[in-house]
């Protein structure tokens, strides 16, 4: 594994022009509250965590990571720093347009942050490129597109942003930066309605239930994710 960032030019157009260049993984985090438990970078530990860990089992090369995202329902909390649709698209957009300048060939895309807006506006990226390069290979995901599979199962079906799963990840991630246990919170939005303040919907800035999270789970859960991940690396 290599962090494209810590390599020269040199070493970047050699790794680049073996007969099978590596995958190259883009992680995207976000600037975002997570209760009053969790530090603002949650979404951006995530996925440089299990990052890696994957580079431990394949070959792959990492980009330096996006460290913001779009946040509309916990816009308004203190330390959320959400950037506009157009603006991450174009970043996103210009990014992999660079990397299929450089002799990218097969790319993934792993965010930390699941929000619908922030995905949409990652595909978006995405599809435009592959549509005026089909023969790249282009995955986009964020590791909640994994861990919600065990939702209703070990997890209670509901859980979501800053709740039990999230806070498990975070103890077994980065423990010194988690304050307290976070209390529960199911809110339950009015249907259909655009919200200038949907945080009245939920003060306590969580959607499940953080006091049951543990770091052994956290450990479960994160190993799934690369687990996960290199499935589905392994024949891309
Ligand atoms: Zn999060």
């Amino acid at each position: 594994m290599k962090y494209f960032d810590e390599l020269t030019m040199i070493e970047f157009d050699d790794y680049m022009k073996k007969t099978t260049p590596p995958v190259v993984v883009v992680p995207i985090g976000a600037v975002e509250e997570h209760g009053a438990h969790l530090p603002l970078g949650t979404d951006t530990f995530q996925p440089l965590y299990v990052i890696e860990k994957l580079a431990e089992r394949m070959d792959i090369l990492v980009a330096p990571p996006v460290y913001y995202g779009l946040c509309n329902s916990t816009r308004n909390f203190p330390g959320t720093i959400s950037i506009r649709f157009e603006t991450l698209y174009n970043l996103v957009l210009d990014i992999l347009k660079e990397l299929v300048r450089h002799g990218a060939k097969r790319i993934v895309v792993l965010s930390g942050h699941a929000g619908r807006p922030h995905m949409a506006a990652l595909k978006e990226a995405a599809q435009d490129v592959v549509r005026a390069e089909p023969e790249l290979k282009l995955m986009v995901l964020s590791d909640y597109d994994i861990v919600y599979e065990l939702c209703g199962q070990e997890f209670e079906p509901d859980d979501g942003h800053a709740g039990d799963i999230e806070t498990s990840r975070i103890m077994a991630i980065r423990p010194e930066l988690v304050k307290g246990s976070g209390e529960r919170s199911k809110p339950e939005f009015p249907p259909f309605r655009i919200l200038a303040h949907p945080e009245k919907y939920f003060p306590s800035g969580i959607m499940g239930d953080p006091s049951a999270a543990n770091a052994q789970k956290g450990i479960k859960l994160n190993d799934y994710v690369v687990d996960q991940l290199e499935r589905l690396l392994s024949d891309f």
